[in-house]
């Protein structure tokens, strides 16, 4: 049976006649059998134009944590909203959610409020050179970190039409789009990450023109691959004493491992940290979190940081709402989502042996990552490339008909307002799309 998506199909069209490519991110255009358009989306549900429900995965590419139109976020807001959206002028829900982030993130003397994950990655590098007088910026294959100019490099993702180009083990850069300068990484020094010994050897070459290395704690992104272990330190040690500002990206991480962050749980502390995501659960708003004389450059009008809806009083009043959610009964449901999802992957580790097909789950708490492939463990970019792709966008599309929405590169969220009936219908879900596949 094969799913009815023709309004969704329609609304495309009409779609493509004013929006340039019809959706707004272009990573959406590649979810088959079409971009989806949705009705409205309500706890783990979310329902299309043409009727059909899902389970959802998906969550907005990861804000979602709440899940859908939450009631306590939604009453929090309708309260907040009466006294209006945004002022360009202080308030004191930016007091609130400055102060308390600074206790939760053990890094954060002060925290700086954007928009989105790009706009905190580009002021935290930009506060990098600024602080350090350096310029070169350390990055690792496979990570992402926005699509601004400075840092967007190609990878190969089936999300993305540009995936054919080159992902290369030197340390070049290639531009992530056409129209991005190849001048605007020419500060970029590609690495491959978990590789101690190929990070030492560079710090011996080029300690001193480095400003930043840049790192997902978990390589969320491509694989949900872990650090291994004392990978993380040895950075931590390294940039340290050579006087390099570690930046550590948990616009994925962040809230969504715990609240005090991956760094929080891995006992770590960089010297930034850049939040978005699941910080404003589905509004938009970011941060940056770091060092009180790197974030002293900001106040002495060093680095500018500018940003016309920065901080605004709707997207502070969100990232509270969903701070003191995540917060009630010490933090309780981060184990519930936990215990969840290590449900889930146990029953689809069970049914790829039950249907002969290889595969396996890289799981970090609240998130993993699916994939098809021979290996028997991916820990490094390069084998989680030999994985089947397409195939895996295939298994994606199946999991649809089957009323499971899920991002068609492997990469599955949870909520908190998940059950375990989504978990049980989901595996049975997964039970029929994998026999299509096999
Ligand atoms: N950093 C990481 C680790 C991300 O995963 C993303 C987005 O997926 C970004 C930064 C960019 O965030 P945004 O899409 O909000 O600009």
């Amino acid at each position: 049976m094969s799913l009815n998506v023709e309004k969704s199909k329609q609304m495309l069209l009409e779609s493509q006649k004013y929006l340039a490519g019809g959706v707004a991110s272009t990573l959406r255009a590649s979810m088959k059998p079409t971009p989806l358009f949705v009705e409205s989306g309500s706890g783990s549900r979310v329902r299309d134009v043409d009727g059909n429900e899902y389970i959802d995965y998906l969550l907005a590419y990861g804000p979602l944590i709440l899940g859908h139109a939450h009631p306590a976020m939604a009453e929090a807001m309708n309260e907040a909203t009466k006294r209006g959206f945004t002022y360009g002028l202080q308030h004191d829900g930016e007091i609130k959610l400055a102060k308390l982030l600074t206790e939760l993130l053990p890094c954060a003397d002060k925290v700086a409020l954007s928009g989105s994950g790009t706009e905190a990655v580009m002021l935290a590098l930009r506060l990098s050179r600024a602080y350090t007088g350096r310029t070169k910026v350390v990055r690792f294959h496979g990570h992402f970190h926005g699509w601004s100019d400075a840092i967007f490099t190609s990878f190969p993702s089936p999300d993305m039409k540009q995936s054919s180009s080159a992902r290369s083990s030197l340390a070049s850069a290639p531009p992530g789009t056409g129209g991005q300068s190849e001048n605007s990484l020419q500060d970029i020094i590609m690495l491959p990450w978990n590789d101690i010994e190929a990070f030492e050897a560079l710090i011996a070459k080029e300690k001193d023109s480095i400003a930043a290395v840049i790192t997902e704690p978990i390589m969320c992104n491509n694989g949900c691959i872990g650090p291994k272990a004392g990978y993380l330190e040895r950075i931590r040690e390294l940039t340290e004493q050579s006087g390099i500002v570690m930046i550590m990206d948990e616009v994925i991480t962040g809230f969504r491992l715990g609240l005090g962050g991956a760094h929080g749980k891995l006992g770590l502390k960089p010297d930034l940290v850049t939040i978005g995501k699941a910080l404003g659960g589905g509004f938009a708003i970011s941060g940056v979190a770091g060092k009180a004389d790197i974030m002293a450059l900001i106040e002495n009008g060093t680095v500018g940081h500018l940003g016309t809806l920065n901080g605004n009083f709707a997207a502070t009043s969100a990232a509270l709402a969903v701070l003191r959610e995540l917060g009630k009964d010490n933090g309780s449901s981060y184990s519930r989502m936990e215990h969840l999802f290590n449900r889930l992957v146990a029953g689809l580790r069970e049914l790829l042996n039950k249907h002969g097909i290889q595969g396996l789950i890289n799981q970090a708490g609240p998130v993993f990552h699916f994939m098809f492939t021979e290996e028997k463990q991916v820990e490094d970019f390069d084998t989680f490339n030999k994985r089947d792709a397409a195939k895996y966008s295939r298994f994606a599309e199946l999991m649809l008909e089957e009323g499971v929405l899920v991002r068609p590169s492997g990469l599955w969220y949870i909520s908190t307002v998940h059950t375990e009936a989504d978990i049980e219908t989901t595996i049975q879900a997964a039970d029929r799309a994998l026999a299509k596949l096999a």
